[in-house]
């Protein structure tokens, strides 16, 4: 076994490929969902059904309570922490600047920023070295919009993003000495749901002169990346964030 991984909104896109990927380098995984739970069992099943170690636990990420809970539930049932991927997040619906309101951005900012503090918190309080532990790794999954600005009409992600990469750059100098290396993946453009919901193939279509790649990426070709941060192998990558975007 590589150790325990536990990666946020593991239920489909991104995160699932993460966890199928992380098995597969022999961490036992938790996987974390907020509604679709047994969409996490399905891949955290097919996991221990190819002979891995995997547990699909629900927690909404925003709220500092579930965090300790899901956290406790990875003390207990896979044991001492070595890795966290930040990955849960959403893009919320399109809004002219204007009218973001500020429900929209409690939202957009509790799900990808708040739960960002809340996890590295409780990361750190089972990894930290001063308090014990023997180090560890988290990976903050960013967005290509925190460096490009995004589309026009979602601003609020793009911002919450670029707080998610500031947020890696402190607490490096925090957790460093701590024995914790944290760094941040940029994705770009990703075939998932979430690319769906703002407006997949026609989105791809309106950005892909800007990939010199020339098309968008599957969710495994970023995952490998996520899972490649998050191990020893990327020893000495912390306080940056890292563009995973097929050259934009
Ligand atoms: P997705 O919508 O398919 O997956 C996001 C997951 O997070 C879902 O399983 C969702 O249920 C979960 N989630 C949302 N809120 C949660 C909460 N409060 N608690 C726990 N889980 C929660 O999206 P994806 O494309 O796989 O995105 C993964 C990461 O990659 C996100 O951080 C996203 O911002 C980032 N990203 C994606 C793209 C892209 O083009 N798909 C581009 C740049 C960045």
């Amino acid at each position: 076994m590589s150790g325990v991984i536990l990666i946020t909104g593991a239920s489909r896109g991104i995160g699932a490929a993460a966890a199928r990927i992380a098995a597969r380098e022999g961490y036992a995984v938790c996987l974390n969902a907020a509604r679709s739970l047994a969409d996490a069992r399905k891949v955290a099943d097919e996991i221990v059904r190819g002979g891995g170690k995997a547990i699909a636990v629900q927690a909404d990420v925003s709220r500092r309570d579930e965090v300790d809970s899901l956290f406790a539930t990875v003390d207990r049932e896979l044991g001492t922490l070595d890795a966290l991927i930040n990955n849960a997040a959403i893009v919320g619906p399109e809004r002219k600047l204007t009218e973001v309101d500020a429900d929209l951005l409690r939202r957009i900012f509790t799900t990808n920023v708040d739960s960002v503090f809340f996890c590295t918190a409780a990361a750190t309080r089972r990894m930290s070295t001063r308090h014990g532990g023997k180090g560890g790794a988290i990976v903050n999954i960013s967005s290509a919009a925190a460096r490009m600005g995004g589309v026009v009409g979602w601003a609020a992600y793009a911002a919450s993003k670029g707080a998610v990469d500031a947020f890696v750059m402190n607490a490096a100098k925090d957790l460093g000495p701590q024995g914790i290396r944290i760094c941040g993946l940029r994705p770009g453009m990703t075939r998932t749901e979430m690319l769906a919901e703002i407006g997949g193939d026609a989105r791809i279509q309106a950005g892909i002169s800007t990939v010199s790649l020339g098309r968008a990426a599957e969710p495994e070709e970023i995952a490998e990346a996520a899972v490649f941060l998050a191990s020893p192998k990327a020893s000495y990558i912390h306080g940056t964030t890292i563009d995973v975007t097929g050259g934009r």
